[in-house]
């Protein structure tokens, strides 16, 4: 087990009782980002964790792994457990021939050799809207429960220089206001050496793996998974 998050000092707890996902009283935790997306060893830092009823929990996990898996393949072009480089996805791939199925019938070699893979974007967004929700919750010890405007996930690669500028940039705005006052990013602010009030842009969970940023206002929300899937759910 990965150690608990604890709640640093002065932060609220408003969220202690509620699944972040449907608002409901919860029953179990959720890392946010699930361990499906990192690999062991896992971060020695506190990994994120959220509280959310077990419906919740268990409903996307498949998403997930889903998710999880169909990167894996499209960055190694293979659904063979022996050709991935994670273990993690691997072994799962190994485990569930099912799921094997399902990714490699999306897979489709063109004309010039290059692979295109299909994939169900109802999962996918599933997922990134999960993640999303989670990581508003931890940061900013709010519930983003609405239905956002949109949830985008593309390939960092098929990005144009602005757009990837803009996205990596997102939160490094001018500061025009304040979290409010015991949320994490209330929190962050504090945490940068020169003390300077800026919000701290990305989070790295795991280098390589993952990382995210929420805006302060909780209304935007990105991440990168495996240096490959920008996902942008935005509530704006
Ligand atoms: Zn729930």
């Amino acid at each position: 087990m990965a150690p608990m998050a604890s709640r640093p000092p002065g932060l609220d707890s408003r969220l202690e009782n509620t699944c972040v996902y449907c608002g409901c009283g919860y029953g179990t935790r959720d890392h946010v980002p699930p361990r499906i997306l990192l690999d062991e060893p896992y971060p020695e830092a506190n990994l994120p964790v959220v509280k959310a009823c077990h419906s919740c929990n268990n409903r996307i996990s498949r998403d997930e792994e889903y998710l999880a898996c169909l990167i894996e393949c499209i960055i190694c072009g293979t659904t063979d457990p022996a050709k991935v480089s994670r273990t993690k996805i691997a072994q799962t791939l190994e485990r569930n021939a099912r799921l094997r199925r399902e990714i490699e019938s999306g897979r489709q070699e063109n004309d010039d050799g290059s692979l295109m893979w299909r994939f169900e974007a109802e999962r996918v967004r599933n997922v990134v809207l999960k993640l999303a929700r989670g990581h508003v919750a931890y940061e900013l010890s709010t519930e983003r429960l609405d239905e956002p405007d949109y949830v985008l996930a593309l390939p960092l690669i098929t990005m144009t220089e602005e757009q990837r500028e803009a996205f990596e940039t997102v939160t490094n705005e001018t500061f025009i206001g304040w979290p409010e006052i015991g949320s994490r990013a209330f929190h962050r602010i504090f945490a940068t050496s020169d003390n300077q009030l800026i919000h701290q842009d990305w989070i790295t969970v795991q280098p390589g793996r993952y990382r995210y940023s929420v805006h302060w206002t909780g209304s935007v929300v990105h991440i990168v998974i495996s240096d490959y899937l920008a996902c942008i759910v935005s509530w704006a």
